[in-house]
């Protein structure tokens, strides 16, 4: 079944100047990109949007970081994308990511980790929702 899954390139690999080979590999790997926007968060926003993780002792770092500066955010369209994305990204932990992974090709370290995507149908649909409204997303 086709699938939507929200991907993010992090403020880390938008400043090191790695986007475009990270939407390279994503095309190449078959991943239609059907919404795109480059934005800066606020720090609110940026709780707002991982606040699954609030209780997490990494959570005010996190979200200080995903505000330091400019992120992409993507809808991805693919068979089966959630998993297959999840699978290209690579382990949350670049040091325990495959090689070839997206993590392991530009990740710093397990917070500045280069990418984002969605772990389920359900939250993709919330992290979608967040990012994009239904005239911003090609159907
Ligand atoms: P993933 O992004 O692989 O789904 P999580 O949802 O567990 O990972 O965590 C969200 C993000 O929080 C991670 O991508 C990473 O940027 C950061 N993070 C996760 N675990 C840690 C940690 N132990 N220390 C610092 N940052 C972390
Ligand atoms: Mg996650």
């Amino acid at each position: 079944m086709k699938e939507r899954t929200l991907s993010i390139i992090k403020p880390d690999c938008v400043s090191n100047r790695n986007a475009g080979k990270v939407i390279d590999i994503l095309e190449e790997k078959g991943f239609s990109i059907v919404a795109m926007k480059k934005i800066k968060l606020t720090k609110k926003q940026a709780e707002g949007f991982y606040i699954v993780h609030k209780e997490r002792p990494f959570y005010e770092s996190l979200c200080t970081f995903m505000s330091e500066g400019p992120i992409i955010a993507m809808v991805l369209e693919k068979e089966n994308a959630v998993a297959d994305y999840r699978e290209l990204m690579g382990a949350t932990n670049p040091k325990e990511a495959s090689k070839g992974t997206l993590r392991a090709m530009f990740a710093t370290d397990i917070e500045r980790n280069a990418v984002h995507g969605s772990d389920s149908l359900e939250s993709a649909d919330f992290e979608i929702g967040y990012f994009f409204n239904a005239l911003e997303i090609l159907q």
